[in-house]
């Protein structure tokens, strides 16, 4: 890299070293033009991006949101709050795998809809009839028709849909 000092275009590492913690990477270079000398550090870059919410609002990502929408969606659902971390640990991974430095809330919204998908279905159609604003009966209709052909043996996600105590009573015994 260049040299801070003077600009020359090349510098000399004459020592390298981990930090204590083992996160990153010291180095000491020497410029070869003035030798003033000066340290650089390595680290990975892990910053998490900004969520884009609609009409270009931005928002820091804010990870007890993420849990607070996996909670409300999960809601009197049979999931260990271990498979709830899992998820979110996932979608954190994600974002950071990603490198974006923005990330539209959509984006986020598919992520929650993907891990949600896998912890249970009641909790998915809950968090996508309310994410993705089904237009009409219809359309909602189709997606839980849609989550039927994709996951076979759900027979009674309608009616559970209509609560707890709903689906009790619309269940044949
Ligand atoms: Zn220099």
């Amino acid at each position: 890299m260049h040299c801070p000092f003077c600009q020359h275009e090349d510098t000399r590492v004459i020592d390298s070293r981990l930090t204590e913690d083992g996160s990153s990477v010291r180095r000491r270079r020497e410029c070869e033009q003035c030798g003033e000398r000066f340290n650089t550090f390595e680290t990975a870059e892990l910053k998490l991006p900004t969520i884009v919410k609609s009409g270009e609002r931005r928002e820091v990502f804010d990870e007890r949101k993420l849990r607070v929408s996996f909670e409300r969606a999960l809601q009197k659902r049979p999931v260990a709050s271990e498979n709830v971390d899992a998820s979110v640990r996932a979608i954190i991974n994600d974002l950071r795998r990603s490198g974006e430095r923005e990330v539209p809330s959509r984006q986020l919204g598919e992520l929650v809809m993907r891990e949600l998908k896998n912890l249970d279905q009641v909790a998915y159609v809950r968090f996508a009839s309310v994410y993705r604003k089904f237009e009409d009966v219809q359309a909602f209709r189709e997606e839980i028709e849609k989550l039927e052909r994709d996951l076979p043996g759900l027979e009674s996600l309608q009616l559970s849909l209509l609560g707890e105590g709903d689906a009790r009573r619309g269940k044949k015994n």
